[in-house]
């Protein structure tokens, strides 16, 4: 016995090398399995990229998702294929656009339908979701799941679970952080993990926790640049479309009465201070939570080879053209935030300017965790940009396609491309058409499509549109008709208010 530990110690330096460098099967795969990343997905529900301190924000400091930014890298052009919640959830999933997904609009996900959380869970990954689904039907390839109903309540929240209806008492964003950091410590320790936490914050109706309203109270949240933009180059859409800072605010979402007298640009300044005093309270508990969850990283000591994601399930207008809401395909809400942390592959403080979708998140994720992607899924794995590397013949140009009409804002239905300078928007029940020069025009307040000067093009951009629906297969599946299961029970609701 002696004899073999003698042995062993004097050539264990040789075995190694050996083994490293021929790899045997059986190394590797164990090696794989155990180096596998963790991968902790978060994402908050409608939280820009310009209420981002790491992004440039003018309106609010966010230090804790700031940290992503600095230990990790920043992609400055993360866009969504339909800018809406239940849509963009389902695109980032399956890593399918809705019209291959079935889900264009609020309506359901088939629990058939395959998913992330699956291919992971089935490669020996523990999965999890917490927060808001928004899905319809219940998660499927998650070991654990407690997820909101539908949209969810700022306070005292139901929550779904795998053991019925729980409700629970306190403010759902530190609950959802509470969920998750419980997650974290009581995770078999011996598989790596995916984690869902999903917070419903920043999600109207913009209901704050008490210190951070206060805090709020009395700060003046400076105007956007675009915030008296008047519509006059664009189509009837913009004009059409009820989200209107002065116009279509409710009380419920200022919540106190604004002050006697107060009329026109004055009424309508004082609207959007109260707007963003409490989207941006709300999204300091989103910080906080961010800030808590990695400090439990840290704890657990699995920070190195834990990616960690923020990103928000599309933009938003925070009074940019005088909106609220989203599903324009207009820059502020077409542009996701996409921070992630990955102490062992990426380098810290990079910046990534490449263009990437929502459809890529899937395949980027499977192929972070080793598992080959399928054939189906339509996006591409960004990975070995993590890496800083760009992939050959990256994409330069999407394809962008929005459908919910006439319900919620009577936003026109539209699909369009964005390439690295120009977009070119079709309203198609309208037959209208836009088009911004994103270099000269970066707000896009000058419709030019119908400047002679860009003729050639309008050309070019409306071949790349048509090669574009090929290359996604888009047969205007949902072009007439969005799914019933949504129409019935917005006109059910109709019904009720009426
Ligand atoms: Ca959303």
């Amino acid at each position: 016995m002696k004899r073999y530990v003698k042995w062993l110690s004097e050539y264990w330096f040789l075995i190694s090398y050996l083994v490293i460098f021929f790899q045997p099967e059986w190394i590797n795969a164990a090696e794989i399995t155990k180096t596998r990343p963790n991968i902790l997905y978060i994402m908050a529900d409608d939280h820009a990229a310009h209420a981002i301190s790491a992004y440039g924000s003018k309106i609010n400091q966010t230090p804790n998702i700031d940290r992503l930014a600095k230990e990790g890298m920043r992609f400055d052009l993360c866009l969504v294929t339909n800018s809406i919640c239940t849509p963009s959830r389902a695109a980032i999933i399956t890593g399918k656009y809705a019209h291959k997904n079935g889900v264009p609009v609020f309506n359901s996900i088939d629990p058939k339908e395959p998913t992330t959380p699956q291919y992971l869970q089935k490669s020996g990954y523990y999965t999890g979701m917490i927060g808001k689904w928004h899905l319809g039907t219940d998660p499927v390839g998650c070991d654990f799941w407690e997820v909101l109903p539908g949209q969810g309540s700022y306070y005292d929240p139901l929550f779904i679970t795998q053991k019925g209806l729980v409700k629970e008492k306190g403010y759902t964003t530190d609950i959802i952080t509470d969920k998750a950091i419980s997650f974290l410590k009581n995770r078999p320790k011996d598989k790596p993990f995916f984690l869902m936490c999903h917070h419903k914050a920043p999600h109207r109706t913009w209901q704050p926790k008490e210190v951070y309203r206060k805090k709020w109270e009395k700060i003046k949240v400076p105007e956007p640049e675009t915030f008296n933009d008047d519509y006059s180059t664009r189509c009837e859409a913009a004009k059409e479309a009820t989200m209107r800072i002065d116009r279509d605010l409710q009380p419920f979402d200022y919540k106190i009465k604004p002050p006697e007298g107060l009329t026109g640009q004055a009424l309508k300044q004082w609207k959007y201070q109260r707007y963003m005093q409490d989207y941006l309270a709300c999204i300091d508990s989103v910080d906080e939570s961010i800030g808590n969850i990695l400090k439990e990283l840290d704890n657990e000591g699995i920070a190195n080879n834990t990616i960690v994601v923020y990103t928000s399930d599309q933009g938003f207008f925070l009074g940019d053209h005088n909106w609220f809401d989203k599903r324009f395909m207009y820059e502020e809400t077409l542009k996701m935030p996409f921070l992630v942390r990955w102490p062992a592959v990426i380098k810290p403080g990079s910046v990534n300017k490449q263009m990437v979708l929502n459809v890529d998140f899937a395949p980027t994720f499977l192929e972070c965790a080793g598992v080959s992607i399928p054939n189906d899924i339509q996006g591409k794995s960004f990975m070995s940009m993590f890496k800083g590397e760009i992939p050959p013949n990256w994409r330069k140009s999407m394809y962008y396609r929005y459908y919910h009409y006439p319900f919620h804002h009577q936003v026109q239905p539209h699909y369009g491309v964005r390439t690295l300078r120009y977009k070119l928007i079709y309203f198609n029940k309208l037959n209208a058409w836009e088009l911004y020069d994103l270099e000269t025009d970066p707000h896009e307040l000058k419709n030019v499509y119908a400047d002679e000067k860009y003729k050639e093009i309008v050309k070019d951009l409306k071949v790349e549109l048509t090669k574009l629906r090929k290359e996604v297969d888009d047969n205007d599946r949902f072009a007439d008709k969005i799914p019933r299961d949504d129409v019935d029970a917005v006109l059910k609701r109709f019904k009720k208010k009426k």
